[in-house]
């Protein structure tokens, strides 16, 4: 099992050099095919041995090698955290069942990771990684819930939260939720069925506000701003799918 876990890390080195892409292009409406990747100051292209996971960087000292400024430090750690992920994830015994599983878990995982830090950067859930995450949850969800389930919680994810937000904006003219929002509440809905939706739905809402409120009383975020709200989304759907006996209450994660 050893040399299949070290598969995996290796793996999940390159998925995240590949999410790393993706982070800095999706939100700039960049292609993340094309061209290669380049060095965002001096616009020097990087080299395929520049380019080696976490092993570039600590080689470079977190610098380019052309000018000399600073690598985000951000690009070995995405790297690091998802070939973590890419170990902790993997099955003890290896089924079909079980690879089919993982790898519909590890890609939720890696566009989790993706959309969180687009979300805390620019405030913004791209369609593209919505549509990504719809892409992977819909033959999942096909697996693992009912179809009622899944149209119940896409109906409460999309439909409720839309609703909720436009009469918002008509009773007091502000803009709640964003649309990124609405639509990540949808696809999860998908998954998580009518109960573990309306649970995500409240504890996103709970989570976002208290540490709204902290942010604003520590001065670090104006209260006239928007907040970013993919993120507390994302954490509570984590706990959700990734830790489920802390949400007991959902029915689908007690069938095995
Ligand atoms: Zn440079």
């Amino acid at each position: 099992m050893l040399p299949l876990k070290l598969l995996a890390a290796m793996y999940g080195l390159l998925i995240g050099s590949f999410l790393n892409v993706i982070i800095h292009r999706v939100p700039r409406e960049q292609s993340f095919v094309t061209p290669r990747s380049k060095c965002p100051k001096c616009s020097n292209l990087i080299k395929w041995y520049q380019n080696i996971p976490v092993f570039s960087y600590l080689v470079l000292r977190g610098k380019c090698a052309n000018c000399k400024n600073p690598i985000s430090i951000r690009y070995p750690l995405v790297e690091l955290l998802i070939a973590c992920i890419a170990i902790l994830l993997f099955p003890d015994n290896l089924s079909l069942d079980a690879f089919v599983n993982y790898i519909c878990l590890f890609s939720i995982a890696c566009l989790f990771v993706a959309m969180f830090l687009i979300d805390v950067e620019f405030h913004l859930l791209p369609d593209k990684l919505n549509l990504a995450l719809l892409i992977i949850i819909l033959p999942y969800a096909f697996l693992t819930t009912s179809i009622a389930n899944m149209a119940l919680g896409f109906l409460i994810g999309f439909g409720g939260t839309y609703l909720i937000t436009y009469l918002f904006y008509k009773l007091r003219g502000q803009i709640g939720l964003g649309g990124g929002d609405i639509k990540l509440f949808g696809v999860l809905g998908i998954l998580l069925g009518p109960e573990g939706i309306l649970q995500c739905i409240f504890f996103s809402a709970l989570v976002g506000s208290v540490i709204g409120i902290i942010l604003i009383a520590s001065g670090k975020m104006n209260k006239n701003k928007p907040l970013a709200f993919g993120p507390y989304i994302i954490i509570v759907a984590t706990v959700q799918i990734y830790f489920p006996k802390y949400f007991e209450l959902i029915n689908i994660y007690n069938l095995n």
